[in-house]
């Protein structure tokens, strides 16, 4: 999928959006989380030449700044959206446009999981597009990719899109 030079892939999104599912679903190996700083907890998993990262975004932390220190390097931007989450949506949608501001991000491609599709009152990609005003994202190549990490439908296909922009 990602052939020759290693990758770093960053996972973000809210608590209980389905990140440390997403990782495990994948079956690309163990994930280890590590705690690098007081308050904070990083999921980490290196498959062949892909490091993923994983961490919560919009929570109350103090520390929320030092997340930069991670970026460095990043080709790809992976943002995992309970879709049935519409009450926190906007504290997403914040959090996405400073991460798209960072200047260690700005060669980074941005992969969007419409998580939890398996769910009856899920929002739909299109819904969560206009929620997470995607289309005002103008130095960026985004896609937003429908899945379950639940039942793995449409991870494969989101990090294909992935693979395919970063080589
Ligand atoms: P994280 O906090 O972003 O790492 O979220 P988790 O991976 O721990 O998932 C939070 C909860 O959502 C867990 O109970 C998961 O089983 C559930 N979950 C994650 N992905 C899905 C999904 O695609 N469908 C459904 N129905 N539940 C999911």
């Amino acid at each position: 999928l990602f052939p020759g030079k290693d990758y770093k892939i960053i996972i973000v999104g809210l608590d209980n959006a389905g990140k440390t599912t997403t990782l495990y679903k994948l079956h690309l190996g163990e994930v280890v989380t590590t705690h690098p700083t007081v308050g904070s907890n990083v999921e980490e998993l290196v498959y062949k030449n892909i490091r993923f990262e994983a961490w919560d975004v919009g929570g109350q932390e103090r520390l929320r700044t030092s997340w930069a220190t991670y970026y460095r390097g990043t080709h790809a931007v992976i943002v995992v959206i309970d879709s049935t989450d519409r009450a926190r949506i906007s504290i997403m949608k914040d959090e996405l446009f400073r991460l798209l501001g960072h200047e260690d991000l700005q060669q980074s491609v941005v992969l969007i999981f419409a998580n939890k599709q398996d769910l009856k009152d899920a929002m739909t990609p299109a819904e969560i597009t206009d929620a997470l005003s995607l289309h005002s994202i103008k130095n960026h190549d985004w896609h937003i990719q429908a899945c379950s990490a639940l039942t793995g439908d449409g991870l494969v296909d989101g990090l294909e899109w992935i693979s395919q922009r970063v080589t």
